[in-house]
């Protein structure tokens, strides 16, 4: 199937920005019948979209990036939430490398690549299948994710990239959560907002940023997985 033109992902995303996510996901579904996942990384906003999708029996595939070194905790949210909601959380393959047991570890020598082997190969391999990707990205975020749309092109992997949650907050994400008894990371009730693999998350104080205990003293702020966009084709 071709790339979607310009024309009607921006009318898509017109239409369905400030839409519920359930009608999002069903818009995403029917357009790309059996080639859309949701990239599932366990924080708030994909417990709640699994909800979402689990509740509705939506058509949606989940898969999650299994770096090996996510905390216990977030493996056991894994289970818990495939026993909930009767879904299968797939690990995309080729993620969870077992680091040398000897001499530096590789976050330490070089993040960036890293994340690259761990994250952003497994993650490419995966979308290579898909025609259209779901995220929990919200436009609060972070500066790089301001402009995020609910639907749009992902110029980096080639395929559409569906932000259900993009014009939510934090806080909106949470009262959903509590109203719906939608399982979370314990993590994040012990100075955790954003959790990612456990060598690179530390807690973070009152009044820091949310991000600022992943990868705590370095310059890195992303996994690579969520860049700028650029248009269909470019
Ligand atoms: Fe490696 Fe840390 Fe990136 Fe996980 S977050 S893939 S341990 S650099």
């Amino acid at each position: 199937m071709s790339a979607p033109a310009t024309e009607e992902l921006a009318a898509l995303a017109a239409a369905l920005e400030g839409r519920p996510p359930a009608e999002i996901l069903a818009a995403a579904a029917a357009r790309f019948p059996g080639r859309v996942a949701l990239a599932c990384s366990f924080g708030p906003e994909d417990c709640l979209l699994v909800d979402v999708i689990g509740r509705a029996g939506l058509l949606v595939d989940l898969f999650t990036l299994d770096t090996g070194y996510l905390f216990p905790e977030t493996y056991a949210l894994w289970r818990e939430l495939e026993a909930r909601y009767r879904v299968r959380i797939d690990a995309a393959p080729g993620g969870a490398l077992r680091a040398p047991e000897e001499g530096p570890r590789p976050w330490e020598v070089d993040a960036d690549a890293c994340c690259d082997a761990r994250k952003v190969q497994p993650l490419r391999a995966t979308l290579a299948t898909l025609g259209a990707w779901v995220t929990g990205i919200r436009r609060d975020q972070t500066p790089e994710r301001a402009g995020a749309r609910v639907v749009e092109w992902d110029g980096r992997f080639g395929l559409v990239k569906v932000n259900p949650l993009a014009g939510w907050t934090s806080e909106q994400v949470w009262t959903a959560l509590r109203q719906g008894g939608v399982p979370t990371n314990p993590l994040h009730q012990q100075g955790y907002p954003s959790i990612g693999c456990a060598p690179c998350t530390s807690p973070v104080a009152l009044g820091e940023d949310p991000r600022a205990g992943r990868w705590r003293g370095s310059e890195k702020k992303e996994c690579g997985l969520h860049w700028p966009q650029v248009k269909p084709g470019a």
